[in-house]
């Protein structure tokens, strides 16, 4: 999967104001985003990408009263079209500030859709390039002159771990994994719907179980919906099925994500043997650990067994 940079120059484009308006649901979540003509084989529908503030040159009336922006990144984007001709019926030119410009001459755009706006609190260049992984992505730190350019998986993710998006992740990137290329309206209902189910089931697993199934971490914003088969291959029923969820701490929900670890018909853990014991111990897993059982998880750990942990060993 590739993950983008959006590059936006505030003194061009007017997406302080924008990010204002979204957050307060004055303005669509729907924009569009000029691209380069050598990337219209790469950008497609269901990819997500970071929006980058360069130095704001904004004049005073421009800024109508706004402090600058520090640079940074200021929001997440879901790309949700192919690209399409750039003409002006696909262009929003309501934040545009000079007319004429670049963005309006190249040929292709796509359709974005704000998922995260960052406006209150951005993660700003400062704080990236004092992080050993964000300091990598050369052109979020030093800034280039493209409107979109691809940027490095680890960038992206950590990006979201920073901004403790964990759940975001785990069901809007599964999503995008089982989606079709080109949704309907009809189809783009059902992961909406499918996307409140899963903050519902949430919720009401949190009623019931208060820690890691596996030790005693208990923190709410540390636990994780864990599902036993996994959402990606999973159908609508098996996604919202409580008995397929396991709720675990970051370190379990990792290994069991993973297939270093998974469950016997009795509940009894089974630890791949790809995990030392310097890294069992570490990561606090061992043989006497287990989980309840009844009939239902039994059938998803058999899957869980045969598919993840079975897979992770060869
Ligand atoms: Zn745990």
């Amino acid at each position: 999967m590739k993950y983008w940079m959006l590059i936006s120059n505030p003194a061009k484009w007017n997406i302080h104001q924008f990010l204002l308006d979204l957050k307060n649901n004055k303005t669509q979540q729907e924009d569009t985003w000029v691209i380069h003509d050598n990337q219209i084989n790469q950008i497609k529908p269901g990819q997500y990408g970071i929006i980058r503030i360069g130095t704001d040159q904004r004049t005073a009336a421009q800024r109508n009263g706004l402090e600058r922006l520090e640079k940074g990144i200021y929001a997440i984007v879901k790309i949700i079209s192919y690209p399409i001709p750039n003409i002006p019926e696909n262009q929003n030119k309501q934040y545009l500030f000079i007319q004429g410009e670049n963005i309006l001459k190249r040929s292709y755009l796509v359709r974005i859709q704000y998922v995260q706006n960052f406006i209150d609190h951005p993660i700003t260049l400062q704080e990236a390039s004092e992080d050993s992984v964000l300091n990598q992505e050369h052109n979020l730190i030093n800034g280039i002159q493209r409107s979109i350019v691809e940027i490095k998986e680890e960038t992206f993710n950590r990006i979201l771990e920073l901004k403790h998006l964990q759940s975001f992740e785990e069901d809007d990137r599964l999503l995008t994994e089982s989606e079709q290329p080109l949704l309907t309206s009809t189809e783009k209902e059902t992961m909406i719907k499918a996307r409140l189910g899963h903050s519902k089931l949430r919720l009401s697993i949190l009623e019931e179980r208060d820690r890691c199934e596996l030790c005693n971490v208990s923190n709410e914003k540390l636990l994780i919906i864990s599902h036993i088969k996994p959402w990606r291959v999973g159908n609508a029923e098996e996604r919202l099925d409580k008995e397929n969820i396991l709720l675990l701490c970051p370190n379990h929900d990792k290994l069991f994500d993973a297939g270093l670890i998974t469950f016997d018909n009795d509940g009894k853990i089974i630890i791949s043997e790809k995990l030392s014991k310097e890294n069992r111990k570490a990561l606090n897993v061992n043989e006497d650990m287990g989980i309840e059982m009844n009939d239902k998880r039994e059938e998803y750990l058999k899957f869980h067994r045969e598919r993840v942990f079975g897979l992770s060993q060869k």
